[in-house]
């Protein structure tokens, strides 16, 4: 199986995407966790997108998908992927699609993460005392939940009328929330 995860930041991404990986055996792929680690380790992709991840921007398109293109096929060979923060815009998920209709890695499912925005700022803010994120104080949060409301929004209409669509209520206790999802997809 092949899922997405959509969500705004501090929606819990993160941690349903961990938990359902283990829970379908699926590779999880993080989009901000494989970038992060491309800026600790200095590479020149790291160098190139440190600043636009501080402010909150989102990365160049291809810069993603070639960080995420190895991953994914090496995941489809195995058991399936897991892909948490990609697509983030309707281009990168056009885009996604050719590449996966080639490669019979198209997504079985997509579940998107509802929070509401009071909720997400406390999320984040909360997190922030706990991880060292550069990207987690007030004025960057504003502007990733700005670009999430514009370039990443539209995707979950593109997905609706795909029919892969499944919008899950994340206002709730994780464990709560890993229940909803699991009784939407497929075993
Ligand atoms: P996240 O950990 O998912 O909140 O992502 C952290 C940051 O990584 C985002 O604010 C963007 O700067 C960058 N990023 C993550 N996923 C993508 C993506 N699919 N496209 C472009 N930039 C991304």
């Amino acid at each position: 199986m092949n899922l997405l995860l959509i969500g705004p930041p501090g929606s819990g991404k993160g941690t349903q995407g961990e938990r359902l990986a283990a829970r379908f055996g699926l590779e999880h792929l993080a989009a901000g966790d494989l970038l992060r680690a491309e800026v600790e380790n200095h590479t020149e992709l790291g160098q190139q997108v440190s600043e636009l991840m501080k402010r909150g921007d989102l990365v160049p398109d291809k810069l993603i998908i070639e960080l995420l293109i190895p991953r994914v096929q090496a995941a489809v060979a195995a058991n399936g992927y897991l892909l948490d923060g990609f697509p983030r815009s309707v281009e990168q998920a056009v885009e996604a699609r050719k590449l996966a209709e080639t490669a019979g890695a198209v997504p079985d499912a997509v579940v998107y993460l509802d929070v509401p925005r009071a909720e997400l700022v406390r999320r984040i803010l909360a997190r922030a005392e706990t991880e060292d994120r550069s990207d987690d104080n007030p004025t960057t949060v504003e502007n990733r939940l700005r670009v999430f409301d514009e370039a990443t929004r539209p995707l979950i209409d593109y997905y609706r009328e795909r029919g892969l669509l499944h919008e899950i209520d994340a206002d709730q206790d994780a464990d709560a929330v890993t229940a909803a999802i699991v009784r939407v997809l497929p075993d």
